[in-house]
């Protein structure tokens, strides 16, 4: 027997049925606010990733999905998409055409990473990129979107966790204090943040280990540290949120993974999916850009994952779908009548109605018990008597009332059942 790769999942009904939802959810939410959306290739040039990540990455220099091809090219399955959507913006020049381009996106990504509950290698991500503008107005904009998704959906046991890494020049004058006081405890720091010591400094607040979280403890904070600039947009993010009553934190420790952050960086957390509990995160990314192309583009963006979001809604029972049903079951009654009874079903499905019709030479009574595991709200029956008539029955299932129509006017049937 051949199996599903460990950390891939199928996805079908019922649970395919909640995934709609959310999708359906989040595409009417990100068109309310005015975004497009955005479909990029599964698989990109590796050095896209490699460069717009940043090497240091976990992402990069652990979790990639590469290969060569046989044209000898390294590719990557993308495993996030703000890098693949400003490739595509700077490839056909949207910021040319339009001054300011928002992005939306649904989308399959790929990190090798150990499976545990909320974390595939296989997994999916909606999100967004505004690619344009400057504005803290739009910080606050991709918080509140991310916010009201997970609200609408019946999220209650979540917080959104705001900070600011300010501009590049404000950064790098803090990573220089932060190594400095680092300096004294470096052998005590464990090996992953004796690596980030050099190469990613900032990295060094999201260790795990204990010792390191200690001497984190005391660490100056990059907030202290940041010039008059960055605390004027980080201000007027905070005032954004404020006047659109998104309750958020300031925690100052939350730098995230990547390289291409500049201001703003949120994350939103819930305690409802165990140890995998960031249900999204994003922030401002000036230059990023600059970085895998030619030319400048600010951007701010996030991106949210699809499982650990449905994990959490399934574990605070945040939403509830209607049974399902269908409008009409097709039974027929003598087994000569088979052509019309599909011809009928077929009809019926082109008036608009959801439509199942016997496919297993079933008989009478089980037809009629499999309309009702179906949940079907009517029933025609083709055959009999009616049927030498050139009629059918028409029942409904929850009253038992009983119509004989004529087989020529299915159209009857569209009306009895939509009104
Ligand atoms: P990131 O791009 O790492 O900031 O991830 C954004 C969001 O994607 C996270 O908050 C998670 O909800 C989700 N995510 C990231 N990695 C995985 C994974 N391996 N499996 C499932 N969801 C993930």
């Amino acid at each position: 027997m051949i199996k599903a790769i460990t950390g891939t999942k199928d996805i079908f009904a019922p649970e395919v049925k909640r995934w709609h939802y959310l999708e359906n959810l989040v595409k009417r939410i990100f068109e309310n606010f005015n975004y497009n959306e955005i479909r990029t290739p599964v698989f990109e040039e590796t050095a896209l990733f490699a460069r717009g990540i940043g090497e240091s990455t976990d992402i990069v220099s652990k979790e990639m999905y590469t290969f060569v091809d046989r044209g000898d090219t390294s590719l990557t399955l993308k495993p996030e998409m703000t890098a693949a959507v400003v490739r595509a913006a700077l490839e056909h020049s949207f910021d040319k055409q339009q001054n300011l381009n928002k992005l939306y996106y649904i989308s399959p990504m790929f990190r090798q990473e150990r499976p545990q509950a909320g974390r595939f290698r296989q997994f999916h991500q909606f999100g967004a990129e505004a690619l344009g503008s400057e504005s803290p107005a739009l910080d606050a904009e991709m918080i509140i979107i991310a916010h009201d998704i997970i609200a609408e959906l019946g999220l209650k046991n979540f917080k959104v966790k705001i900070n600011s890494l300010g501009i590049p020049a404000s950064r790098e004058n803090y990573k220089a204090k932060l190594k400095e006081y680092l300096e004294p405890h470096f052998d005590k720091l464990s090996d992953d943040s004796k690596k980030r010591f050099n190469s990613n400094i900032l990295r060094i607040f999201d260790s795990k280990d204990e010792t390191d979280q200690k001497v984190m403890k005391d660490a100056p904070l990059l907030i202290e540290h940041l010039d008059d600039e960055s605390l004027i947009h980080f201000d007027e993010v905070k005032k954004y949120l404020m006047s659109a009553n998104v309750n958020f934190e300031i925690d100052p420790k939350l730098v995230r993974g990547l390289d291409y952050y500049t201001h703003t960086t949120f994350e939103i957390i819930s305690d409802s999916v165990g140890s995998q509990s960031a249900l999204c995160g994003g922030g401002r990314y000036n230059k990023l850009a600059a970085e895998i192309g030619d030319r400048d583009i600010p951007g701010v963006g996030f991106a949210a994952g699809i499982e650990r979001i449905l994990l959490a809604c399934e574990n605070e029972n945040a939403f509830q779908l209607e049974e399902d049903s269908i409008d009409v079951y097709v039974v027929r009654i003598d087994k000569d009548l088979n052509q019309k009874a599909y011809q009928s079903a077929y009809q019926l499905r082109k008036l608009g109605l959801l439509t199942e019709v016997d496919y297993l030479s079933r008989s009478v009574k089980a037809q009629m018990r499999e309309a009702n595991k179906l949940n079907s709200k009517y029933v025609i029956m083709i055959g009999g008597d009616e049927f030498q008539k050139g009629n059918f029955l028409l029942k409904n299932m929850k009253t038992s009332e009983q119509e004989e129509l004529s087989i020529n006017n299915l159209e009857k049937v569209y009306t009895r059942i939509r009104g």
